[in-house]
């Protein structure tokens, strides 16, 4: 007669990718949910420092100029960005509007987006917001784009306050 073998579970990668058991509760212990938002902040957390304290619209910061931008003298939707993030950092709305109106409507956004994610990690309870619709999205892009046109339009007051420059 055959002994029975006791039946013993042998982890496999399958096992692994679907169990929420123990294995999944030890690899998420390893390493902290709000570990990689905690590495985001820090970062761009520094970056916004650097772009605070220096200035980009001089040339002696460390800052990407941009291609198109260096190649056409033509405006793409992020010039400016940075400089709007500099006035922004130092609490002049008007002027990061004047260099990229966009950026400066989306990093407040992109902050809150951020926020939620950190503070989600750390367990807290974040109120849901509302799913956006896609023709908002469309809209957005559609925006985004006759903004990457216009601004690069000469002769008109209200295009020529789009451009990347004063
Ligand atoms: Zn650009």
């Amino acid at each position: 007669m055959a002994p029975v073998a006791a039946p013993t579970h042998v982890p496999t990668h399958h096992d692994h990718a679907h169990d929420h058991g123990p294995d999944h509760e030890l690899a998420r212990s390893r390493r902290p949910a709000w570990l990689a938002p905690a590495a985001v902040g820090v970062g761009v957390g520094l970056a916004s420092l650097y772009t605070a304290w220096q200035d980009p619209n001089t040339s002696s910061g460390l800052f990407p100029q941009c291609p198109l931008r260096e190649v056409t003298g033509f405006d793409c939707p992020g010039c400016g960005g940075l400089r709007a993030a500099h006035s922004l950092l130092h609490g002049d709305l008007l002027g990061a509007f004047d260099h990229n109106v966009v950026v400066t409507l989306l990093l407040p956004v992109l902050f809150v987006v951020w926020l939620r994610w950190m503070l989600g990690s750390l367990g807290v309870q974040v109120p849901r917001v509302p799913t956006i619709p896609k023709p908002a999205w469309v809209a957005f892009a559609a925006a985004v784009i006759a903004f990457a046109v216009v601004r690069n339009v000469e002769g008109v007051a209200l295009f020529e306050y789009l451009h990347s420059t004063t």
